[in-house]
């Protein structure tokens, strides 16, 4: 059922791990680490109630109520100091929607500081690893993929005691990524600069005064063109 890309997820989640998952739709991360004995337990969030729904309906047919309680709420908001949670994984959104989450979680005191988070933004992922690194968290792995024709990456963040700095090289491809510069990687830039120019194109032919926009499309271009030689 585990798409390559929640594959690759699991892959990252701790042995023994306690986890939440959120924004967990069918709840196929956690019955899946559940099953293979990686992890503890689980709690699946949901804020939509047919997702939800679906969680509810496939934990009972695993018979894996023990272990994963299935919960509805928004983001973080499910989440107990009791729950004692080591990991939190949210995936398959946008990174500003993961960003969110997130912040509204440091605000109503939902994380320890001792949680591994794994991320999975769909897009967005250059503010989303500002934001971590703004707020004290450290990034201690990556991983990219390519699935059904759309490029995935994964990022792993934990709170350390000194502090991450990540230049804009590093915001916009990844710490690890970009040291490692998989073909996946490759391929996904190529793209990527190729779109860029598209757009810069678009807008210097604008009649409206975007000074800003292009400035920052001919920075990342010089940036990904630097990457790819
Ligand atoms: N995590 C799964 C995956 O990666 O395959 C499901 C991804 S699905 C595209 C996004 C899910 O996040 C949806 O089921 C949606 O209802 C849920 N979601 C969106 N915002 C949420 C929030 N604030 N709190 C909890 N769940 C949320």
């Amino acid at each position: 059922h585990l798409s390559q890309r929640l594959a690759l997820v699991a892959n990252k989640v701790a042995q023994d791990a306690i986890l939440a998952d959120i924004g967990s739709d069918h709840a196929y991360l956690p019955a899946y680490l559940v099953l293979n004995n990686k992890i503890k337990s689980a709690i699946a969030g949901e804020v939509v109630k047919g997702p939800f729904n679906s969680a509810k309906h496939l934990v009972e047919e695993l018979e894996l109520n023990d272990k994963i309680s299935v919960r509805f709420g928004d983001g973080l908001d499910v989440l107990k100091a009791d729950d004692a949670v080591t990991c939190i994984t949210i995936c398959g959104m946008g990174g500003a929607l993961i960003r969110d989450i997130l912040d509204r979680g440091i605000k109503n005191n939902k994380f320890s500081g001792k949680e591994q988070l794994i991320l999975q933004p769909n897009i967005g992922e250059k503010g989303l690893r500002t934001y971590l690194n703004k707020n004290g968290y450290t990034i201690i792995s990556e991983a990219i993929l390519e699935e059904n024709k759309k490029f995935y990456e994964i990022i792993v963040a934990e709170k350390r005691p000194s502090n991450q700095e990540l230049n804009e090289e590093e915001l916009l491809f990844g710490p690890f990524l970009l040291r490692e510069s998989h073909p996946v990687f490759i391929k996904k830039w190529q793209q990527e600069l190729k779109q860029r120019h598209y757009v810069l194109n678009q807008l210097e032919q604008s009649s409206q005064n975007q000074t800003d926009k292009i400035d920052q499309y001919k920075r990342d271009i010089l940036l990904i063109e630097e990457v790819l030689t």
